[in-house]
C-alpha cells in the first residue's frame, strides 16, 4: 500500500474557486491595478485580469498562484481565506475600540498674529472675552473623562493658546487630578505659535510633560509673509522658541506644522531645509484647508490639487534623497499613508479614516462651551455653518454627544465602504471619509468625488508612493521604514 496520497489530492479543484471581493483600475494600456479587501495591491494584465474574473486559472499556471496569495480567490469549501481577511480587516479596524482618543480645548480665540489663511476667525488680543472660562473648562474635562478610550490626549488650540496660560495650568492640573481617580492615561499638547513662550511656560512643559507643536512655515521671509504679527518678527520668534523648547524639553518634546500657501508652490526645498537646520525629525507637507477664515479670504482657492501635488512631490523626493545620504528624516503624510498601505495596524488619524474620525476620534470644546465634531468643524461655525456643532457643555454628556443624530449623520453618510466611487475605488482600504471637507466644499457630507480635492491627492499621493515602492528599490526600502516603526 501507497505511504502517501498522490500529488493530485493535496491539489485544490479549480472548479471550485470563488472570487474574493477586490476593486480595480486601469493604469496603463495593458495594466490594472487591483486591490483586495484589505487594500493588498498587485498588478495585472488585461489578459490575466479576464482569466481571473472568468476564473479560467488552476494551480501551476502562476496566475492561480498570485490570485491566492493576493487573496482574490479561495475555494468554495475553505473558510481559510475569508477568516483570515476577516481577522486583518478586524485589525485594521481596531481604531474604533478606542472611541474619542482626542479632545481639543480651545482655550481662547485671541491671537496676536494676523496670518490670511488663518482657519480661524482671530480675535484682537485685548477682548478677554473670547478666553475660555474655568467652569466651562471643567464641564468639558468631565466629558472628556466620559469618553472610553483608556488613554486620552488634551490638546490646547486657539487663537493663540498661550495668551490663556493660567488657564492651561488649570485645566491640566484637573485632568491630572481625574487621571488619578479614573486610571485614564491623559497627554498633553500645546499648539502654538511659540511667540509668546518663555521660561514660565518651559519649566511648566518639561513637569507636566506637555508636548510642543510649533508652527513653521519655512524660510524667514516666506514665515513672515504667511504669518504677520506686530514686529513681523513671527520666524525668528518661532525658531528662537523651538530651540529653546528642544533644549529644555527635549528634541523630541517639539514638532512643528507647515501650512502651503501660494507662495511656498516653488519653494519646497528650502522649506525642507529649515527644517533640517532645525534637528526636527521629519516634515508634514499639508495643503490649505478650506475652512474658516480661510474661506473668507480664498486663500484655499489659490492654487489646484494638481500644483499642489507637484509640490508634494518634489518635497517627497527631496526628502527621500535626505534619507539616501544618511540622515533619517521622513514625511509624516507619507509615513501614515504608508502605514496603511504596507501594515495591518489600526491607524487613529482622525482624516484617514472610514467610520470618519469626527466625534469617534476627537471632540473640540469651544471657548464659550460648544461642542464640535472637529476642529475644522469649529473652524465653519465661526463662519456661521454649524452643521457640525453637536451642543454645548452646559447642556450634554459624552453620550448625548456622540450618538446624537447630527454627528450618525455625518458618519453614516459619509462611508466610503459605500459611496459611489470610493466603494469601487482600488484605494478605498487606505483613503478616509472627510465629511467636513466635502460639507465646506461641496454642501455634502458624502461629496462627489471626482470633483474633490481630497480625492484627487489621495489618488496622486498613494500612486506616487506605489510608483516609487515599484519601481525604486532604494527609495522603496526608506518608505517601508516608515511604516514599520
Ligand atoms: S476619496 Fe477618492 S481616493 Fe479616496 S476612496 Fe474615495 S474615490 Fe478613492
Amino acid at each position: 500500500m501507497a505511504r502517501f496520497l498522490a500529488s493530485e489530492a493535496f491539489s485544490a479543484a479549480s472548479d471550485e474557486l470563488m472570487l474574493l471581493p477586490f476593486n480595480l483600475e486601469r493604469t496603463g494600456a495593458n495594466q490594472y491595478l487591483v486591490a483586495n479587501l484589505v487594500g493588498d495591491f498587485i498588478r495585472l494584465t488585461e489578459g490575466e485580469l479576464n482569466k481571473l474574473v472568468d476564473l479560467e486559472i488552476k494551480p501551476g499556471d502562476g496566475l492561480y498562484e498570485r490570485a491566492y496569495a493576493a487573496h482574490l480567490i479561495t475555494g468554495r469549501s475553505q473558510s481559510a481565506q475569508q477568516q483570515l481577511l476577516a481577522t486583518r480587516l478586524r485589525s485594521r479596524m481596531a481604531f474604533l475600540r478606542q472611541a474619542t482618543p482626542l479632545h481639543i480645548f480651545v482655550v481662547t480665540l485671541r491671537c496676536e498674529h494676523s496670518c490670511p489663511y488663518c482657519q480661524v476667525s482671530r480675535q484682537s488680543t485685548d477682548r478677554s472675552r473670547f478666553d475660555m472660562s474655568e467652569e466651562i473648562a471643567l464641564r468639558a474635562l468631565g466629558i472628556a473623562f466620559e469618553s472610553p478610550s483608556a488613554r486620552i490626549k488634551i490638546e490646547f488650540q486657539g487663537g493663540e493658546p498661550l495668551l490663556n496660560f493660567p488657564l492651561i495650568r488649570f485645566i491640566v492640573s484637573n485632568a491630572k487630578r481625574l487621571s488619578e481617580t479614573s486610571e485614564k492615561v491623559v497627554d498633553f499638547v500645546i499648539a502654538s505659535n511659540l511667540a509668546l513662550l518663555n521660561d514660565g511656560v518651559l519649566d511648566f512643559c518639561k513637569s507636566n510633560n506637555i508636548l510642543l507643536s510649533a508652527s513653521l512655515d519655512g524660510p524667514s521671509d516666506l514665515h513672515n509673509k504667511n504669518r504677520p504679527r506686530p514686529g513681523g518678527n513671527s520666524f525668528e520668534l518661532a525658531v528662537a522658541g523651538i530651540k529653546q523648547a528642544q533644549e529644555v524639553l527635549g528634541l523630541d518634546r517639539v514638532g512643528a506644522l507647515m501650512t502651503t500657501t501660494e507662495a511656498s508652490l516653488n519653494r519646497v526645498d528650502e522649506i525642507i531645509d529649515e527644517y533640517l537646520k532645525l534637528g526636527l525629525d521629519g516634515i508634514f507637507l499639508r495643503p490649505l484647508s478650506p475652512f474658516g477664515f480661510a474661506i473668507k479670504t480664498r486663500q484655499y482657492q489659490r492654487y489646484t490639487p494638481n500644483s499642489w501635488l507637484a509640490f508634494y512631490e518634489r518635497g517627497l523626493r527631496r526628502v527621500l534623497e535626505i534619507n539616501r545620504k544618511g540622515r533619517p528624516f521622513r514625511e509624516f503624510y507619507a509615513s501614515l499613508m504608508l502605514t496603511r498601505m504596507l501594515s495591518d495596524r489600526p491607524l487613529g488619524y482622525v482624516d484617514l479614516r472610514s467610520p470618519a474620525g469626527v466625534g469617534i476620534g476627537a471632540l473640540v470644546y469651544n471657548y464659550d462651551g460648544s461642542v464640535f465634531a472637529s476642529d475644522e468643524g469649529r473652524m465653519l461655525a465661526e463662519t456661521g455653518d454649524n452643521a457640525f456643532r453637536l451642543g454645548h457643555v452646559n447642556e450634554n454628556d459624552y453620550n448625548s454627544l456622540i450618538l446624537s443624530d447630527k454627528l450618525i449623520e455625518a458618519i453614516s453618510g459619509s462611508l466610503t465602504q459605500t459611496a459611489p466611487e470610493c466603494s469601487t475605488c482600488v484605494f478605498e482600504s487606505h483613503c478616509g471619509a472627510d465629511p467636513v471637507y466635502h460639507h465646506a466644499t461641496q454642501g455634502d457630507v458624502l461629496g462627489i468625488k471626482p470633483l474633490s480635492g481630497f480625492c484627487a491627492r489621495q489618488k496622486g499621493i498613494m500612486s506616487l508612493l506605489l510608483d516609487i515602492l515599484d519601481n525604486s528599490p532604494e527609495d522603496a526600502a526608506i518608505l517601508r521604514r516608515w511604516a514599520s516603526s
